[in-house]
């Protein structure tokens, strides 16, 4: 079937929540992806960074057929030999004692916000019901009715209410607004320490540390999401690394497993996700023992390769020969590792249709922000290709 023809299919007969870009991939391969019409294109979001591992990895690929071969799912009825494996992984790598894992970034979300509400109630002490968390204005942490009720984003929310409550929203970037809205009944501060729909906005230096210590002086829990910024994508394994801080709890999904599966994750000590007691949580696919094989090896690829120095490296001479182009629509190229947001002064779609027109894929965010983040595999010689793309775009 030709572009034309899926496209008319998929107008037809799918539900409108999206407005992609209208190139059909039929087969990927590292940063490449190809068109149903044979066409290559740099792919230069990495499905929301969840391909840092390049598309189709032959390893993660070897580990995802060769355990599809003997047990896929199990549910957490009983118990498979791939979960435990996973487990010591997450432990061996991160230092957390404990993960509970997951399948969607906004599950393990929703995985941590429970975990959050609890710890509140049975170790810090809060009334029943009365549990708070602080999120900062222009978060994205998924789109569950919950995750929405505390979305800054008309659109988000438009229509979809009545919402959960217990949320305080406060501006990104602001320490002294967070210390402001802590009470004693807040058990957390939800935060994505590098805001990546917003427009990968990051925040003044410092600003997670001073967090981390007004939450540890108040008793919150300091929860971060690192869905989109984690395993490499921001120039560091963790992006909260950069600011030399140990959260309570860290949320990963995405490249956890490379692309060929939903697997996420709640990382945490012992303190936070020993709350939760048999029948409290759970889900179907969590765990599984097909998930777990693919996570272990996603995880393998991120290390061996050292994908977060490549982010970091990469990243920055792309941030800088992007700061160079003196293009009269750019009013800031800012970003971490290769995840960057070329903030324009207008609408960034039909740049980004220009630069599907000269083989490179990027997807605005947030209306005027070119977001640029490709799988870590890219090579300088690819990043040099986008570039001269980019050039010709933007002047
Ligand atoms: N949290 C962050 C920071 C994200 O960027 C996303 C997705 O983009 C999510 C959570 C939700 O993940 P998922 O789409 O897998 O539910």
């Amino acid at each position: 079937m030709t572009t034309t023809d899926l496209l008319a299919l998929e107008e037809r007969y799918g539900a409108h929540n999206y407005h992609p870009l209208d190139v059909v991939i039929e087969r990927a391969k590292g940063v490449w992806v190809w068109n149903v019409e044979g066409r290559r294109f740099l792919d230069c979001l990495a499905a929301y960074s969840a391909v840092n591992q390049g598309h189709c990895h032959p390893r993660i690929f070897a580990a995802l057929v060769e355990q599809a071969r003997r047990v896929t799912l199990t549910s957490r009825a009983f118990r498979n030999d791939q979960l435990p494996q996973l487990l010591e992984r997450l432990h061996t790598l991160t230092g957390y004692d404990m993960a509970l894992p997951m399948n969607s970034g906004a599950e393990a979300v929703e995985t941590a916000i429970k975990a959050a509400r609890k710890w509140g109630y049975t170790v810090k002490g809060i009334a029943p019901n009365r549990a708070r968390i602080v999120v900062c204005a222009g978060n994205f942490h998924g789109r569950t009715v919950s995750i929405v009720s505390f979305s800054t984003e008309a659109q988000y929310r438009d229509g979809f209410g009545p919402f959960t409550p217990g949320f305080d929203v406060v501006p990104f970037g602001d320490a002294a607004a967070l210390e402001a809205a802590i009470t004693d009944e807040t058990c957390a501060f939800l935060v994505e320490p590098i805001q990546g729909e917003a427009g990968i906005v990051v925040p003044p230096d410092g600003y997670l540390a001073q967090a981390a210590a007004i939450c540890r002086e108040r008793r919150v829990l300091l929860v971060v999401d690192e869905v989109q910024s984690g395993l490499g994508r921001a120039g560091a394994l963790f992006a909260h690394q950069h600011d030399g801080v140990r959260p309570d709890a860290v949320i990963v999904g995405k490249a956890l497993a490379g692309g060929f599966y939903p697997v996420s994750a709640v990382l945490a000590h012992r303190e936070v996700l020993g709350v939760f007691a048999p029948g409290d949580h759970g889900s179907t696919f969590g765990g599984n023992p097909l998930a777990c094989a693919v996570a272990r090896a996603a995880l393998d690829v991120i290390v061996d390769e050292g994908l977060p120095d490549r982010s970091a490296a990469l990243g920055a001479y792309l941030i800088d020969r992007l700061r160079s182009l003196s293009s009269p629509y750019v009013r800031e190229v800012r970003g971490r590792g290769l995840w960057v947001g070329v903030e324009l002064d207008r609408p960034a779609r039909p740049f980004c249709e220009a630069l599907m027109d000269l083989g490179v894929l990027c997807k605005e965010t947030r209306e005027r922000v070119i977001r640029i983040a490709p799988p870590l595999v890219i090579t300088t010689d690819e990043i040099d290709w986008a570039l001269e793309r980019f050039a010709k775009v933007l002047r």
